[in-house]
């Protein structure tokens, strides 16, 4: 297998899962988790990964009762793992009760890369109050107190401290410092609502939030702080004289050391395109983003077939590969049923149907789309390739009647739209193209369409955490490479569109691939 790409490192409070270790983390486990899925190639993932540290360091506290977690699920040993989970958009959040059974699922944290620290730690306290059955035993009550309850308090407890927040219903700060003090002895903190008109009056409680101490010998002081928030009351109550930390154990073990090796690094020509490149984005395709779907059925089904189709028709692949490709679509175009297992169809990229020399890549190989760390570059390269690949094929195909402009266009839309496992980049792209297919009414304008878009996002990502810094996006194709594809009017930069359709045909023509680095 290639080397792991992780975001994340053992100094993190993040906890590496992978293939080996997840199930027996999550099951059955005396702790709720919170996963990740990623891809390590996402560049929305990248993005996303400090915030995932920052919460994790944030709520380290709270460990006893809830762990946060990671996967790579670009790393192909991980793949069977996530599409168990039946995670395929990186990044997926999803929360895992304590005590989770076998075969559980998880339910999706309604997070997105926008989210910030604070906005998960309450959706991971909502979570956390779904629990039925089976409470975390180290996660303290969240639920509001009653005045009944705390009157009789020290006459069944034998703590030394019990803390009150007030506050209003909608805030999560009695809960977050409950939290905060799990595993801090003689201590009890409950939260309050400003409803309990009552208890409000007898303590004189006008603001909100406010925290109050109620001691042993029935007296209450309201705790003083600068400011009333939960670092504030944390931190005052952490300083209170006789509260000791409980020793917990913590019910995680360390990922196994990762036995994969650094790839050696493939000398390459930065202005030609690799075969080696294109076949492992129909392996990364097929085998691990295909493949996280553990059945295919209506349209993301019939987008399938389109790109399988658009495939054969267009990709100037090996011989070996092509046989296989045509075997997959002759198999898909017999296969009546609704719905698709994909192990199914993973016996026939398996070749199990016994196709004469037919066969598909079963790894990747970076060429020209090498990063010059494992989590840059690689698939969102290779894809891009092979996208522009196939319209310059289908514009220079020599099919009676010529095909539809936007045959591979849509495939690709399709493609990107069901598959595409960075979810945030394939919407970004939904909603950039949104309606702009309608300027495409020729073959060179499928070609020189999809060039300009892929343009607007380089431009986008410049200098972006996604950004490899040893390859910076730039407006493609650079002077260097294509000095005739530029001009300058009025002063201002100008593409000579009749040049850049004349480099691309050259640029991504069949005879131009280069075969190095295959098996
Ligand atoms: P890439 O942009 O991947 O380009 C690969 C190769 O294509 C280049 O090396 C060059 O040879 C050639 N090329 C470059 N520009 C053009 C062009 N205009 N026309 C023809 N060929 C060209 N990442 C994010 O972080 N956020 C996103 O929102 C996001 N959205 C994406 C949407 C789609 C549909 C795809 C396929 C990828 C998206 N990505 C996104 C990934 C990102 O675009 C890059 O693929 C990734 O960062 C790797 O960049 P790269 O330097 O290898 O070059």
């Amino acid at each position: 297998p290639v080397a792991e790409a992780s975001l994340y490192s053992q100094t993190d409070q993040v906890v590496v899962l992978n293939y080996d270790s997840i199930n027996s983390q999550l099951i059955n486990s005396s702790n709720a988790w919170v996963v990740e899925f990623y891809a390590s190639w996402c560049g929305y993932c990248k993005k996303f990964a400090p915030v995932w540290k920052d919460l994790a360091s944030n709520i380290t506290e709270w460990k006893p009762a809830i762990n946060l977690a990671a996967i790579d699920c670009a790393y192909d040993r991980n793949r069977i793992s996530c599409a168990h989970f039946e995670v395929s958009k990186y990044p997926t959040m999803k929360f895992f009760q304590a005590y989770s059974e076998s075969g559980s699922k998880g339910e999706v944290l309604n997070a997105n890369s926008s989210s910030s620290a604070p906005n998960l730690r309450q959706l991971i306290i909502d979570q956390l109050e779904s629990h039925v059955e089976a409470w975390p035993p180290a996660c303290p009550p969240l639920k509001p107190a009653s005045a009944a309850e705390l009157i009789d308090f020290f006459k069944t407890s034998s703590k030394q401290y019990l803390v009150l927040v007030f506050e209003e219903a909608s805030s999560y700060v009695g809960r977050e410092v409950t939290m905060d003090l799990l595993q801090y002895e003689n201590i009890v903190v409950r939260r309050v609502l400003h409803s309990e008109d009552a208890l409000l009056s007898k303590l004189e409680v006008t603001h909100f939030p406010s925290c109050y101490l109620h001691f042993l010998n029935g007296t209450f002081s309201r705790l003083r702080v600068h400011v009333e928030a939960r670092s504030f009351y944390v931190d005052a109550l952490r300083m209170l004289p006789g509260l000791e930390r409980r020793a917990y154990e913590t019910s995680v073990t360390p990922a196994p050391e990762k036995n994969t090796t650094a790839e050696e690094w493939r000398v390459f020509n930065r202005s030609r395109v690799y075969m080696a490149d294109l076949e492992s984005s129909l392996y990364y395709s097929l085998r691990v983003e295909v493949g996280t779907h553990i059945t295919i059925s209506g349209e993301p089904l019939s987008a399938l077939k389109a790109y399988i189709t658009v495939l054969v028709k267009y990709f100037p692949g090996r011989p070996v590969v092509m046989k296989l490709l045509h075997s997959l679509e002759s198999w898909l175009k017999s296969h009546d049923d609704p719905e698709l297992k994909y192990t199914a169809l993973e016996r026939v990229l398996d070749n199990e149907v016994q196709t004469p020399d037919a066969a598909l890549p079963n790894a990747e190989r970076w060429v020209s789309c090498q990063g010059s760390k494992p989590c840059f570059r690689g698939y969102p390269c290779s894809v891009w390739t092979l996208f522009h690949l196939l319209t310059v094929q289908a514009a220079h195909s020599t099919y009676t009647p010529a095909p539809d402009p936007l045959e591979v266009l849509q495939a690709i839309l399709r493609y990107i739209k069901h598959f595409f496992s960075c979810s945030y980049c394939a919407k970004h792209f939904e909603d950039m193209v949104a309606g702009s297919m309608s300027q495409v009414d020729s073959l060179p304008s499928s070609v020189l369409w999809l060039w300009s878009k892929h343009n607007i996002v380089n431009e986008r990502l410049a200098g972006d955490a996604s950004e490899d810094p040893k390859f910076p996006k730039v407006l493609w194709p650079p002077p260097d490479l294509c000095p005739q594809c530029h001009d300058e009017l009025k002063g201002k930069h100008d593409w000579k569109m009749d040049r850049i359709l004349e480099f691309l045909k050259v640029y991504f023509s069949p005879d131009r691939i280069l075969q190095d680095y295959l098996e």
